[in-house]
């Protein structure tokens, strides 16, 4: 394409956006990506079925935004859950909802939602060099002037007068969001705020995990300890891995334990497999189970209260005689194991970094981006979108929607 009037970086989530905007909008848009095709990190979202948006109001959606959603408020007004819906369904997917206000494509496949968009952009007259890596972005006087980016291993300067940054976080590299943006955005003069990896499985130091690794619980607790107070707990889905604890509560508390790996505190989780139980009621019905079987071994009755894979990690923290009669279990020995089923402690090492990381919290500086329109307030005709703004969420669609709707407001380019 002969003197775009637009140059978008990055074809995810908020540069497909940003690029049917603009084209509606009539301007001649080309989007350069340096993978060989769009959207590659939307293919691996929701496990490969692409947890779209939410169904929450603007006003509960920010707040699962970090560090502040309410700079979304313009963002959101403009284009929401509804429009991304709306949008798809006009290209053909049909979309459900599901647990917790998500919302997936019908047809269950993420690759149904790179294709409706990509499509629509390419209708629209938006113009795609893949394999395309940009490596600069230039200014003069304070205004956009050209991008040069690498192709065939030939380097190719384009003027330009407008330009939005979609180039993603750092987190899964492999799907070609490896930072660049923040080096562009840093060389035109923009403050990038700490970056980290959110969203991120935790290592745990013993072998416990290890030991029940593939073990999924839905309803647990699991709460934070940073040198021995409690910052925080979830309720909800656990999944125990080789190196530790992942799934959504590990996720969601990850933001924190990362903050707090980084100031070299001490970390534990401390997973409660009865939440519905005090250790009053939890005591009686155990109690109940052992002497209603009083006959049976203690290990046998173990399976009462836990997942298969769970109990040898039990029989092992107890230190109790298993081999005894359930009739012969005394009251001390019985709190035990109530106090381990409410308390299984956790010592976290580290985390699992950028590479599996989902989302990377930091980014560039909201205070030098104007919310009503996504532009720079430092270099004319620079415009950001999507994850490489010091933006993230919580699972549940949030982080998609930011991409769509902070993409679809640069490309008015107001
Ligand atoms: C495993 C996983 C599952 C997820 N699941 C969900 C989910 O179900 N729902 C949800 O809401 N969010 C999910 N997310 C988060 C969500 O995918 C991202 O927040 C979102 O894709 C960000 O969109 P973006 O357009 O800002 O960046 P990206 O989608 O990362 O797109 C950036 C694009 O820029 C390109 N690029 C980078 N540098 C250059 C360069 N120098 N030159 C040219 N091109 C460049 C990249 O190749 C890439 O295509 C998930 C993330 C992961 C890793």
């Amino acid at each position: 394409m002969k003197n775009p009037d637009l140059i978008i970086i990055g074809a995810g989530a908020a540069g497909l956006l940003a690029s049917i905007r603009a084209a509606m909008y009539g301007q001649k848009v080309l989007v350069l990506e340096k993978m060989q095709s769009a959207g590659k990190k939307i293919l691996i979202t929701g496990k490969g079925r692409c947890n779209i948006t939410n169904s929450d109001t603007i006003k509960d959606f920010i707040t699962q935004v970090f560090p502040d959603g309410r700079f979304l408020y313009p963002a959101f007004k403009e284009f929401f859950n509804e429009d991304i819906l709306a949008l798809l369904e006009d290209c053909g997917v049909e979309t459900i909802l599901e647990r917790g206000g998500r919302y997936f494509p019908k047809s269950e496949k993420a690759a149904d939602v790179v294709d409706a968009l990509y499509k629509k952009a390419i209708d629209l007259g938006v113009e795609f060099i893949f394999n395309a890596k940009v490596l600069s972005v230039e200014q003069k006087d304070g205004k956009i002037n050209s991008v040069t980016y690498l192709i065939d291993l030939e380097e190719v300067k384009i003027q330009v007068k407008n330009v939005i940054i979609c180039t993603g976080g750092k987190s899964y590299p492999g799907t070609g969001s490896t930072g660049d943006g923040y080096i562009f955005a840093k060389k035109l003069g923009h403050k990038i705020e700490k970056l980290l990896p959110a969203l991120v499985p935790v290592e745990t130091f013993d072998e416990n995990a290890n030991m029940m690794q593939g073990l999924s619980l839905k309803n647990i607790n699991a709460s934070l300890i940073v040198d021995g107070s409690e910052k925080d707990s979830e309720f909800g889905e656990l999944l125990f891995t080789h190196y530790g604890l992942s799934g959504p509560v590990i996720l969601t508390l990850s933001r924190k334990i990362v903050l707090a790996l980084e100031e070299k505190r001490k970390v534990k989780i401390l997973i409660d497999f009865k939440p519905a139980l005090s250790f009053e009621k939890l005591d009686l019905r155990i109690l109940r189970d052992l002497d209603e079987n009083g006959k049976m071994k203690l290990a046998n009755l173990f399976k009462f209260w836990l997942p298969q894979k769970a109990i040898p990690v039990f029989y092992k923290l107890l230190n109790i005689d298993l081999e005894k009669k359930a009739s012969q279990v005394s009251a001390e020995e019985r709190k035990k194991i109530v106090f381990l089923l409410k308390n299984m402690e956790f010592s976290v090492k580290t985390h699992r970094g950028y590479k599996e990381a989902v989302v990377t919290a930091g980014g560039v500086c909201l205070n030098e981006i104007n919310p009503k329109t996504m532009a720079s307030k430092l270099v004319k005709g620079l415009y950001f979108a999507g994850e490489v703004l010091d933006l993230d969420a919580n699972t549940g669609g949030y982080n998609l929607q930011i991409a769509f709707s902070t993409g679809w407001l640069a490309g008015g380019l107001y």
